[in-house]
């Protein structure tokens, strides 16, 4: 009975190993068309100033619908990374998102942050390729936020560290995302003069067990290596009235809006300038 057993284990297993080498191999295809098909759009969800409610920036985040299907990033970027799809994908997305944020109606201090591969940084064409989203929309280049995840930099520093000052010597301000998940956080921040550290999700999640601690931490060297702060993942009134105590000022989430789409975007503002309106007749009332 025990033989039988072991073997179905064995079995199964196989299976989906079979499984994940198929969903892989279509994805491989599908991605391959997905440019040219028109399949990949951009959605910007907009990060918030804690203190005035104002849209500091919008982080444009990669989506992909094939087949009446939508694949999420986490799946199919790997994919096009392995495949080395990224590098034509990451140049469509930076140019994209720059000529959406010179048309939008957000305003021109709104700034745009583009997710950024460390594959794509580890490229020679890197610089080229931001300069011409630059160059051809015609943002001014201080707008342009990059991020890159921290957790992918380790066996790569020197270089990443040398492409991130030629970006910098561009104009573009460097992000770094997910920070906190990885092995070398702290030596990293001196190392790499980021402009911009994004503290991942989980921390905010577990802003009761512990996570308040690294969000501490983080916001007390940001003040001496003179960084900003951003908390992403905000989902409850409850962690902004927690996140503004700890002085952390910029907010991303769920709780202020979903990644958007660009027409949704404009609405967005709409909304956000009505929401002033009320607050400011709130004010002369009350005074
Ligand atoms: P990320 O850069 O850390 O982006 C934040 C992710 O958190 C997004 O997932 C966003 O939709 C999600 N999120 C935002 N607010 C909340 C919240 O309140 N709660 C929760 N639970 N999640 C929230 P998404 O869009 O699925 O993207 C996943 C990852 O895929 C991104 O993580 C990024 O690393 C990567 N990615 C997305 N677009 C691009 C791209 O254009 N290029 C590259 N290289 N990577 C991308
Ligand atoms: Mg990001
Ligand atoms: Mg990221
Ligand atoms: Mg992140």
């Amino acid at each position: 009975k025990q033989k039988l057993v072991k073997i179905s284990n064995v079995l199964v297993f196989t299976e989906q190993m079979r499984e994940v080498l198929l969903f892989n191999s279509s994805l491989k295809t599908g991605l391959e068309n997905a440019l040219a098909n028109n399949q990949l759009y951009l959605v910007y969800q907009p990060v918030v100033d804690g203190q005035t409610n104002n849209v500091t920036f919008c982080e444009a985040l990669l989506r992909w619908r094939w087949d009446d299907k939508n694949i999420a990033p986490d799946d199919f970027i790997p994919i096009a990374e392995q495949y080395g799809f990224i590098h034509e994908i990451g140049a469509w997305v930076l140019k994209r998102a720059c000529f959406d944020a010179v048309e939008w109606s957000l305003g021109d201090d709104v700034a745009i942050s583009v997710n950024v591969s460390v594959a794509q940084i580890m490229n020679d064409d890197i610089i080229d390729i931001v300069e011409n989203a630059i160059v051809s929309s015609g943002i001014s280049p201080g707008r342009l936020h990059l991020e890159i995840t921290e957790s992918l930099f380790a066996e790569n520093i020197d270089k990443v560290i040398d492409v991130v000052r030629k970006l910098q010597a561009i104009g573009t301000k460097i992000s770094i995302d997910d920070f906190g998940t990885g092995f070398s956080s702290l030596a990293l921040l001196q190392n790499l003069s980021a402009n911009i550290v994004k503290i991942d999700k989980c921390f905010i999640s577990a802003l009761n067990q512990g996570g308040r601690a690294i969000i501490q931490a983080t916001m007390n060297i940001a003040h001496d290596l003179k960084f900003d702060v951003v908390a992403e993942g905000v989902e409850t009134a409850e962690q902004v009235e927690a996140l503004k105590l700890l002085g952390v000022n910029n907010l991303q989430g769920y709780y202020f809006s979903k990644p958007l789409r660009y027409a949704e975007l404009n609405t967005f503002n709409l909304i956000q300038q009505s929401l002033d309106k009320v607050t400011e007749k709130q004010k002369t009332i009350r005074s």
